[in-house]
């Protein structure tokens, strides 16, 4: 299970709208307890894909290189997955979402919507390049602060 505050995805649905018609995406930082990981920030990405940007995405290496040296190692924060839209589309993983999974462990948040201010549910799922498997994982939503 994945907890986030209800104030990230209103962050995540905002970013969504803004990029739109293209995708955005970036990092989600978080602790793990067990089964349940609580996402403790969303961080944003300039979408680098050398694609269109309105089917791929991909984060920026020196986001993911500055989060991780951001990181509270006093609560064991982590990057424990990351986020895209996907304009004019479903909330399911694409084949190419399922193709660039290369990082089984990690959390993949999918923001579909359908025009800047119509964003439908968020929906979070694991995925295996290997085995082709989409794994969906619950999303628990509870009320707080988009940071810690
Ligand atoms: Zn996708």
């Amino acid at each position: 299970m994945i907890r986030v505050t209800d104030q990230h995805l209103n962050t995540l649905k905002a970013e969504a709208g803004a990029a739109f018609p293209l995708e955005c995406c970036g990092l989600l930082a978080g602790t793990v307890d067990g089964k349940v990981i609580s996402v403790t920030r969303t961080v944003p990405s300039p979408n680098v894909s050398t694609h269109s940007g309105r089917d791929h995405f991909e984060v920026d290496a020196k986001v993911r290189f500055d989060l991780m040296r951001d990181l509270d190692e006093s609560k064991l924060e982590q990057i424990v997955g990351h986020y895209h839209s996907h304009p004019n589309h479903s909330g399911e993983p694409s084949p190419t979402d399922l193709d660039m999974a290369f990082e089984p462990e990690m959390i993949w948040l999918i923001i579909p919507l359908q025009s800047k201010a119509k964003v439908d549910d968020i929906g979070a799922f694991r995925l295996d390049r290997e085995l082709r498997t989409i794994e969906s994982i619950d999303l628990e939503i509870i009320s707080g602060p988009a940071g810690e």
